[in-house]
């Protein structure tokens, strides 16, 4: 299968081979001909898997097959709308548009908090037809009198359940209220909770569902190892792995923002150059670490968890859990970040006696016991006695934006999660594979 044979205009096929694609990832394929065919679509796909131009192609293909007129003003509409949860994510699709809609007469732009909204607000002026948008900063947009959302021909809803996780379903309802009714809906989630089946059943018009891994897998070109040692010994030994193996690219995750600046600041002081990303960064200084660690000139990145989401940081060779996630599907997304589009990766594990009910969370959650090794000079203590441990986030019914704090969860107790959310089995899982 190419891309040109589902239906891809000559200019987005140009541009997709230019970057060096030669044929679709599955989700593409499946996804691909149900957006072309104007149909409501549900798909099932972690980031990693292609999912991004999975949308982005064939709306590029569909707005510039048909020509819309400007308003009385001269001004292009916007019609299609894609949410992100992230700003990193927002950036990242709509690089995405840009580079495969090159040779196309279609204007984008990305719209996300954290940054000064008046270079937004000139831009926005002179009229685009994709927007790609975080939801917060569009409602500013809105309540501002700036934006009109009427002419929308296509939504998408990009990494909805981590959209519903971190509390922006409320602004979403708003945002909905504002497009017209008859419209294409795309929704992509990694996960399919009750929550998030709920959500669409009210948002979906009869989609078409596709899906490409199930729900929690792990990916089989990911190496995974949990490496077992004493609390007090996790930055020796993560220094000892950087240096022995002369790691580069090593995204590094912890649980709380203070965790991942402590980190930093020991790793400096081992001579290892680390940046942290985290939410009490500026967006500036998160742009400039994600840029200093793609192009090769940052040896490690400490990340929490809700600022990792959406990177897209492609063959990276080594993820390392610090700090193993209290919320066990942050897990299989942390990992994400390794072997992916088919490039083969790493992610081990620094586990002490504290969060061994973490680890069991993760193996019940991924269906299968990890391997463990012991590291000589690092050998954990027998002895040693479980201690509580700050937690990043909540897994579910968390405090809206900003208003997280490090909760303390007991050692014994069950992890806070709650028990691992079910793996829902689809149902009628269909359509096309590749
Ligand atoms: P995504 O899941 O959209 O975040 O994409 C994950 C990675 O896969 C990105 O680095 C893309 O550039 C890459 N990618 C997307 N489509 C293809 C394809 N057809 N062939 C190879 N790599 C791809």
């Amino acid at each position: 299968m190419s891309f040109s044979a589902l239906g891809l205009s000559d200019q987005i096929v140009r541009a997709v081979t230019a970057r060096g694609y030669t044929k679709p990832t599955p989700i593409q394929s499946q996804a691909i001909p149900v957006v072309l065919s104007g149909q409501d679509l549900l798909a099932g796909a972690q980031t990693g898997t292609g999912k991004t131009a999975g949308f982005t192609l064939p709306i590029l293909h569909l707005l510039s097959n048909k020509v819309v007129k400007r308003s009385p003003t001269g001004k292009i509409p916007i019609r299609a709308l894609i949410l992100t949860p992230t700003r990193e994510l927002a950036a990242q699709v709509e690089e995405s548009v840009r580079m495969y809609g090159r040779h196309l007469p279609l204007q984008s732009m990305v719209i996300y908090g954290g940054v000064n909204i008046n270079p937004q607000i000139n831009r926005l002026r002179g009229g685009v037809e994709i927007l790609v948008a975080t939801p917060g900063r569009l409602l500013d947009h809105v309540q501002q009198g700036r934006l009109d959302l009427s002419k929308v021909e296509i939504l998408v809803l990009d990494e909805a359940d981590r959209m519903l996780d971190m509390g922006f379903i409320r602004d979403i309802r708003k945002i909905l209220a504002l497009l017209p009714k008859q419209r294409q809906n795309l929704l992509f989630s990694a996960t399919f909770s009750n929550e998030i089946k709920s959500f669409a059943s009210t948002l979906l018009n009869q989609p078409v569902l596709v899906e490409v891994a199930s729900q929690n897998a792990t990916s089989d070109l990911v190496t995974q190892r949990i490496f077992p040692v004493d609390r007090d010994r996790k930055r020796d030994l993560l220094t000892h792995l950087i240096k022995t193996h002369n790691w580069y690219q090593v995204l590094v995750f912890t649980r709380t923002k203070h965790g991942a600046d402590r980190l930093v600041k020991q790793l400096h002081q081992d001579d290892i150059v680390a940046m942290a990303i985290h939410g009490n960064k500026s967006q500036a200084a998160r742009t400039r670490a994600l840029g200093k660690f793609k192009d090769g000139s940052l040896q490690v990145l400490v990340a929490t968890d809700i600022a990792a989401r959406g990177l897209d940081i492609s063959e990276l060779p080594h993820v390392v859990n610090y700090e193993l996630p209290n919320v066990p599907e942050d897990y299989v997304h942390r990992i994400g970040r390794t072997g992916r589009a088919g490039s083969v990766g790493e992610a081990i594990s620094l586990v002490c006696v504290d969060e061994r009910k973490f680890l069991s969370d993760i193996e019940k959650l991924i269906k299968r016991s990890l391997p463990q090794e012991i590291i000589e000079g690092f050998e954990p203590d027998p002895r040693a006695k479980p201690e509580p441990i700050q937690v990043g986030r909540q897994a579910k019914h968390q405090p809206r934006r900003g208003q997280r704090d490090n909760a303390i969860a007991k050692p014994s107790s069950p992890s806070p999660s709650k028990s691992p959310a079910k793996p829902q089995r689809r149902q009628s899982v269909a359509i096309a594979h590749s």
